[in-house]
């Protein structure tokens, strides 16, 4: 298997499709709701694939003209749309360019597609720039939005389209995918450091990661058994990758939610009381959440990590 095979989680989501375009039903606008990192741009291309391959008995073959170009993101007929290098955002020109290219005869004999990922990057005013291509969108044309938070995108756009779910696979199929796809590695360490899907590692190093989960790990266990205090973490931690330290911190976290729900669920209320504390779980999760929101402003980031390590300490 290369990085460009179709994963096995895909199959549920490419049987909606096929069925639907069988069925003659393929809606045109598409909502490809992925969880993160599970793979939602390549679903697109996918499809993008599947509406214009030229061998339509075993569409999509992959090996056409049509097939390579898309797979390059090189299909004249099919856009994507991204934020710019300097931006966040989606906005409301790239928008007016699109519709105005997908209103031009196609170059070749299929679809005119337009991948726009991550749809939640939408502006407000891009989005209502949207509506009417999705309303009445010109003949053979797709849309189709990729997005691991459809909520944060306009009411008015989601309900436009048809959603496609994509759940992320396993952890062992996604650790399986990336030695596919890179070669041997502690995957599944790695995928543990980020609680995200394969697709966010395909650039990753897989070594590091997995070490920074170890420390991270090691340290929070010196600390919850009081051989470590926080102010001796907090600046270590803060002066580092922050991000990618976050990141491991929240993972690990919903770990032991997780954990701590099954415990509770299998027990009942006999041992209730050696469960972990799951309410300050949560607390330092959403914590967590918070400051990942705010890792690169410019607050005091030693103080605020110390801040979590003592809710830590305290759960
Ligand atoms: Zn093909």
């Amino acid at each position: 298997m290369s990085a460009d095979a179709t994963p096995a989680w895909f199959a549920k989501p490419q049987a909606e499709i096929r069925a639907a375009v069988a069925g003659d039903r393929l809606a045109h606008g598409v909502l490809i709701h992925e969880d993160p990192g599970a793979g939602g741009l390549l679903l697109a291309r996918w499809i993008a694939q599947l509406a214009n391959c030229r061998e339509k008995s075993r569409a999509p073959c992959g090996e056409c003209q049509e097939c390579r170009w898309i797979a390059a993101d090189q299909h004249p007929d099919v856009l994507r749309l991204s934020p710019e290098e300097d931006s966040i955002q989606i906005k409301i020109e790239a928008v007016r360019a699109m519709i105005a290219e997908l209103g031009l005869t196609a170059h070749g004999h299929g679809y005119k597609v337009a991948i726009l990922e991550p749809a939640h990057a939408l502006t407000d005013a891009a989005a209502n720039a949207l509506l009417k291509t999705l309303e009445e969108p010109p003949g053979r044309t797709l849309l189709l939005l990729v997005s691991s938070e459809p909520r944060r995108l306009a009411a008015t756009v989601r309900s436009r389209c048809t959603r496609l779910r994509l759940p992320g696979p396993s952890r062992g199929d996604a650790a399986e995918y990336l030695k596919a796809a890179r070669g041997a590695g502690p995957w599944a360490d790695a995928l543990a450091a980020t609680g995200a899907g394969p697709f966010t590692l395909l650039d990753a190093d897989p070594a590091a990661l997995a070490q920074l989960r170890h420390d991270t790990l090691s340290t929070l266990n010196e600390i919850g058994s009081g051989n470590l205090q926080p102010p001796a973490v907090a600046e270590r931690w803060a002066r580092g990758d922050l991000t990618t330290r976050l990141a491991c911190l929240e993972s690990w976290v919903t770990e032991r939610i997780l954990e701590s729900a099954s415990i509770r669920d299998a027990t009942h209320l006999s041992v209730r009381g050696r469960a972990p504390n799951i309410c300050r779980l949560f607390e330092l999760s959403d914590a967590i959440r918070d400051m990942r929101k705010l890792a690169f402003t410019t607050i005091n980031k030693t103080m605020a990590v110390e801040s979590l390590l003592w809710r830590w300490a305290r759960a």
